[in-house]
């Protein structure tokens, strides 16, 4: 499908709900605007509460029916099915990803690969999710189940759209739960095209509902509703505190993926080309709406001046462009308000005095002038009590902070309220371990920059979040342990 026929097979959709296509109960809709050009590419149904009053039963009664009967193979199948229909509809949810929000068309084609992946992931799990059996005093025989929870609200963001329902899709059912996704309101589409496929592989009625609409009205009542049980969500740290405050209602259980700041942290010894070669896409990657974007880099003194120069050269040479071309490395901010937000923190780095080394402008091709474009910014000498060094930004900007020890290194990096994720570069095998046992983050990477793997835990310290994502680990936010205790005295 081509990006023309993606879009226009976008501009009306409905919610998802028992298997219906539906529009919001009271008629209302709102667009979503690609910020490429700055058009509307679909109008979609502005839910509210009774919408997810409408949701929240069809998910009990689909838990209460078929889907809870289903042996956990027939429910791997069923999810193995929903991967493959992904997979044959790759190419038209990443031209819409890509459409939505900007992205450039290769990293879109990148993040549906990564749907199908983890829900092939969690379709073999199904068959691994059990309990335990413990040796207690007292004589007789005590074991464990692992339940689902019942209905659970998924609350995703605008950045990896459709990755971020897969992450949380894919654990909810598996582990035999019903669902409410609620995407974000700038990347709507996906996620709903996702609930149809769920439908089209064959999934029950109600197993996967897709309820659009504002996050203070839809995300709030999915948060304080006393026919949920769960809720997960991935989205900044200022809306995961109102979750959980409106979660504590019926005390839901919760689990949030949260903000970031994290450290790239760079040691003389370290293979430095290597670094400053492929560290530009650990933070501009996205056009730096990356959670885990490694917005401050931390370099030995010795080798500073270098890291800067390679590193600001190789930030030039991003390919910055329209998304839908193949080439383009980086697309557009997902909108014209985040990028006045993105500006206003260049403009406080500057005035703070951090050193403005390249970009942080609007391009001047012609081409793009129509977008929500901003050149990678890099700044130097970023002092870390400096705005731009503890605040997430959540764009295309990085600062560089010289350090002189590593304890003074570790120091910088774990001052912040964030711990996300984050980098040590060092041929020294032994202090790159010491390094990552030190710091306070949830995701380490040596001498790469790769942060996700389908297989392996992902989540936050401090106020980056609680709980952990995919691999098994993601299984616990989804389970209820029951503990049975039979007397054989
Ligand atoms: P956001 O504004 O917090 O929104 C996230 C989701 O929550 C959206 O669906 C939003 O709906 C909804 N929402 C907004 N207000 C709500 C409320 N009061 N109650 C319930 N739901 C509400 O975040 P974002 O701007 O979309 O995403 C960027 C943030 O996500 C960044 O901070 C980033 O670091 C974080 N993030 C974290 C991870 C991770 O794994 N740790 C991954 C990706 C992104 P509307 O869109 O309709 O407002």
């Amino acid at each position: 499908m081509s990006t023309d026929q993606a879009a226009a097979a976008a501009t009306s959709t409905r919610m998802i709900i028992g298997g219906d296509l539906a529009e919001s109960a009271d008629g209302r809709t709102f667009e979503v605007v690609e910020p490429h050009r700055g058009s509307v590419v679909a109008t979609v149904p502005q839910g509210g509460a009774e919408d997810v009053d409408r949701a929240v039963a069809a998910a009990q009664a689909a838990f209460d029916g078929e889907w809870s009967r289903l042996a956990a193979s027939d429910r791997g199948r069923l999810m193995l099915r929903f991967a493959q229909v992904v997979r044959d509809h790759e190419e038209e949810l990443s031209q819409l990803e890509s459409r939505q929000i900007g992205k450039p068309i290769g990293g879109a084609r990148w993040e549906v690969g990564q749907v199908a992946k983890v829900l092939e992931f969690y379709a073999g799990a199904t068959t691994k999710i059990h309990g335990s059996t413990i040796p207690v005093t007292r004589p007789g025989f005590d074991f464990t189940l692992r339940e689902p929870i019942g209905v659970v609200g998924l609350i995703v963001p605008w950045n990896f759209p459709i990755m971020m329902a897969a992450w949380k899709v894919g654990p909810a059912l598996a582990a035999g739960n019903t669902a409410i996704l609620k995407p974000a309101s700038y990347s709507p589409l996906t996620a709903l095209r996702l609930g149809e496929l769920a439908l089209e592989a064959g999934l029950p009625a109600g197993v996967l509902n897709v309820v659009t609409g504002p996050g203070p009205v839809v995300g709030g009542a999915i948060a304080a509703h006393p026919g949920i049980g769960k809720v997960a969500f991935t989205g900044e740290t200022a809306t995961g505190q109102e979750i959980m405050r409106a979660a504590a209602a019926n005390v839901k259980k919760v689990s949030l993926e949260l903000g970031g700041k994290s450290p790239n942290i760079v040691f003389a010894d370290a293979d430095i080309e290597a670094f400053a070669t492929t560290s530009p896409y650990s933070v501009f990657d996205n056009c730096g709406q990356d959670c885990c974007a490694r917005s401050r880099i931390i370099v030995e003194r010795s080798v500073h001046e270098k890291v800067v120069e390679l590193f600001a050269a190789a930030t030039e040479k991003v390919r910055v462009g329209d998304p839908s071309d193949p080439a383009t490395e980086v697309g557009p901010l997902v909108s014209f308000r985040q990028r006045e937000r993105v500006e206003a923190y260049v403009r406080s780095g500057r005035e703070e005095g951090a050193e403005l080394v390249t970009g942080g402008v609007r391009p001047t091709d012609p081409a793009l002038a129509q977008g929500a474009y901003l050149m990678p910014a890099v700044f130097d000498n970023m002092a870390p009590d400096m705005t731009i060094a503890r605040e997430e930004i959540f764009g295309p900007v990085v600062g560089i902070i010289p350090f002189d020890t590593e304890e003074e290194a570790l120091r910088l990096a774990n001052a912040s309220p964030y711990g996300l994720s984050g980098s040590i570069w060092s041929r020294d095998i032994g202090r790159a371990l010491r390094a990552a046992k030190a710091l306070k983050s949830g995701v380490i990477s040596v001498n790469c920059n790769n942060s996700v793997h389908v297989e392996a835990p992902f989540g936050g310290y401090k106020q980056s979040g609680i709980g952990r994502e995919l691999g098994m680990e993601a299984l616990e936010l989804y389970t209820e342990v029951k503990n049975v205790f039979v007397d054989l005295g």
